[in-house]
């Protein structure tokens, strides 16, 4: 089963904490789909034959563009391989881009799920993230979405400029008032190049310390599994059957095919594991669609080894303590380390494999990192 993504790189303006490719504005959405329509067609071959089981419109913010092209393309990509009759379709969508009608037409498109970016119901929380929406339009939008959609799923961010933990568990209570099926905690990070990043270094914002994310973040894990949402990966959660097929599928290192400028793709055949990378430029995207590949690499024995031990421990799905210590050129200190990080009630092990604790999940690179490179 096969996955695709298409990156959707227009934004009406750049939030203060994003560093993802994108361009700001309108005025190349239309070439933009008549570039992807030849980028398609030059994929035949990756998609002839396969079973796609999710797709995901991300970017940049897939809901501001009309919902004709973004039908015109599923019919496309329909026409070169086959949908899985339970295919989910997910839309990335930003509040202020929609309304009953919007959403009435995105169905009718074929999309059965809605990841909404919310971010915040605080207002002073959205202005520190330069987000155009409010959060009447979050509450409004979400439950208008739980009415439509079969899936909806909504994005919180905590630990940003100004914020105390009383202001997040107001964020939380009001996100599970809604009851969407699946939830995104994201803690804020000040990424290089960013305007958050500017205002952090000029001293004109103050992000809060780690032990306030921290207790964000682990009120969100109790109380989300209060409510009955699983924790099934670091920043996500959902009810029974909710989790986002396409996320879930990359963590699994399944294969998946993205399009778009700065989208990645993954293949994996006879035994070999190839990387791509589209341009991460829509001026050379525009000028050459069919040769939108920059990047390629085989993955190493080594770089498989890495992905694997991170992504298991990513989605907690246990990681065999034989195989980390098989592939590992840390052999000899490992037990030292497992029992580290036990002691600290970070990791536990069960017939031979190690899980996360709850208090593990805020450590996760740490302690991947430790495990493979010391
Ligand atoms: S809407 Fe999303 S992709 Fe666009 S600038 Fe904001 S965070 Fe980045």
């Amino acid at each position: 089963m096969l996955t695709l993504y298409l990156h959707i790189p227009f934004c009406k303006a750049r939030c203060s904490y994003c560093d993802f490719y994108l361009v700001t504005g309108r005025g190349h959405i239309s070439d933009f789909f008549r570039a992807l329509s030849l980028e398609t067609a030059s994929r035949l071959t990756d998609l002839k034959g396969e079973t796609v089981g999710a797709i995901h419109f991300g970017g940049g913010t897939p809901s501001m563009v009309p919902v004709s092209y973004l039908a015109a393309w599923l019919e496309e990509v329909a026409a070169l391989c086959s949908f899985s009759p339970e295919i989910e379709i997910t839309l990335e969508a930003n509040p202020e881009d929609l309304d009953k009608k919007k959403m009435e037409e995105l169905r009718a498109a074929g999309i059965t799920r809605l990841s909404i970016g919310v971010q915040s119901f605080t207002a002073e929380k959205l202005q520190a993230l330069g987000r155009a929406h409010t959060a009447l339009q979050s509450r409004q939008v979400t439950a208008a979405a739980l009415r439509l959609f079969e899936s909806v799923s909504v994005d919180l961010i905590c630990g940003v400029p100004g914020e105390n933990t009383v202001m997040w568990k107001s964020d939380l209570h009001e996100a599970l008032a809604l009851r969407p099926h699946h939830v995104s905690v994201y803690m804020l990070s000040v990424e290089p190049k960013t305007i958050l990043h500017h205002r952090v270094a000029k001293g004109s914002v103050t992000v809060p310390d780690d032990a306030v994310q921290a207790a964000c973040y682990e009120h969100a894990q109790s109380e989300l599994q209060l409510q009955g949402y699983s924790h099934y990966e670091v920043s996500n959660f959902c009810l029974p059957g909710h989790h986002s097929r396409y996320n879930l599928a990359s963590w699994k290192r399944e294969p998946y095919l993205g399009f778009g400028p700065s989208a990645h793709s993954f293949s994996v055949s006879q035994e070999r594991e190839i990387r791509t990378a589209n341009v991460s430029s829509l001026t050379r995207y525009l000028a050459a669609p069919a040769d939108a590949v920059v990047f390629r690499e085989e993955l190493s024995a080594e770089e498989r080894f890495t992905e694997q031990v991170f992504l298991s421990l990513r989605i907690n799905s246990g990681l065999d303590v034989d195989f980390l210590r098989k592939g590992n050129k840390l052999e000899h200190t490992l037990s030292q380390t497992i029992a580290r990080f036990s002691e600290k009630g970070w990791i536990e092990q069960q017939e031979g494999s190690l899980y996360l604790t709850q208090k593990g999940f805020l450590f996760v690179d740490l302690i991947a990192g430790e495990f493979l490179f010391g």
